[in-house]
């Protein structure tokens, strides 16, 4: 079966493999690039491990009202692990058995391991960018001041990781108020001595130190005529610019911060990075990052 094949659940009633099975499930799917970047993952590790020889990564369409019946007949037929990205990873949090401690402060998962009984669920979102930010703007969480931009699921992987690796201080801005205070809201147990700050990205905020960390997750900038997440100009000159949108390779806040001579990367070695920790979670084995970020690389055809 070619990696690019989007299955439905129907696809289940006749569905026969011997060996190890992977899948993500979102909806839409169509486009996910995460059965190349495991499966080219896999195919370098069974050099190694020859019991990697029989390891699969499929996707799924799941639109999320068969979310539940996803994850039960998944399981029945044997698959080992599931990715879940949009719109799944919050509807999944309530749905597994078990969680991961490290993702219960998150409210959402992206990664479940198969247990005896159920699913168990891991969120390696915040692992992902950590790396990810490391790797391509030479910026540590850890002592940094960061601006997030966005209060929805992937801000909140973000905001905890920030969290837990002791940034020096956060800033969260979001269109709508609502979200952002539940966001501030459950971050109060976490912050501990970090001072958290929130803000209308509709109004100028004050009090933001230069050279902070500026990272994007809103979906502003999917679409070509998207406004900017945040006006750069009235932000005090961040460290480097992290947009976690891959597709398109280059959004107005990027081209945008490159104009102003602002490092800037867009979300690719994020996706990279969460996909390397899910298949070690499952594998339990060392996982060829190169192997996985040639494979992202290639199926954007960059
Ligand atoms: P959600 O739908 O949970 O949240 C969307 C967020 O974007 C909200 O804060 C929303 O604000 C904001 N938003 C949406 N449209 C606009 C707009 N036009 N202007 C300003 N703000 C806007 O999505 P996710 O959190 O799951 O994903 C967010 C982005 O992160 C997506 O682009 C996704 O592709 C990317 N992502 C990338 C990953 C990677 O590995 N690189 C991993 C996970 C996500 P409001 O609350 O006001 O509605």
């Amino acid at each position: 079966m070619a990696t690019n094949a989007v299955l439905t659940l129907d696809d289940l009633d006749t569905w026969r493999f011997e060996g190890t099975c992977l899948a993500v499930l979102g909806h839409p799917i169509k486009h996910s690039i995460s059965p190349a970047m495991h499966t080219a993952a896999l195919a370098d590790m069974a050099r190694l491990d020859p019991r990697f020889s029989n390891w699969k990564y499929v996707k799924f369409d799941v639109p999320p009202e068969h979310l539940p019946q996803a994850l039960d007949r998944l399981h029945a037929k044997g698959f080992f692990g599931l990715n879940l990205t949009v719109p799944h990873k919050v509807l999944a949090f309530s749905r597994v058995g078990c969680i991961d401690p490290a993702a219960l402060p998150i409210g959402a998962v992206n990664t479940l391991r198969r247990e005896p009984l159920g699913w168990k669920g891991f969120n390696t979102d915040g692992y992902g960018l950590c790396m990810a930010v490391r790797e391509t703007l030479n910026i540590e969480l850890a002592g940094s001041h960061v601006i997030l931009v966005g209060a929805g699921g992937a801000a909140r992987g973000a905001a905890v990781e920030c969290l837990q690796k002791n940034c020096r201080s956060l800033w969260i801005g979001n269109r709508s108020t609502e979200n952002l205070d539940r966001l501030l809201a459950d971050l109060r147990g976490l912050s501990g001595s970090i001072p958290v700050h929130g803000f209308s990205t509709g109004s100028t905020p004050l009090g933001i130190p230069s050279g902070a960390l500026l990272i994007n997750a809103t979906s502003a900038g999917l679409r070509p005529d998207d406004p900017l997440p945040i006006p750069l100009t009235v932000l005090p000159k961040p460290a480097g610019v992290y947009d976690m949108i891959y597709n398109p390779a280059e959004t107005p806040l990027l081209r945008t911060a490159r104009s102003l001579q602002i490092p800037a990367s867009n979300g690719l070695s994020m996706l990279v990075h969460q996909g390397v920790r899910a298949l070690e979670i499952w594998s339990e084995a060392s996982v060829p990052v190169g192997a996985m970020r040639e494979a992202a690389m290639k199926a954007m055809a960059w």
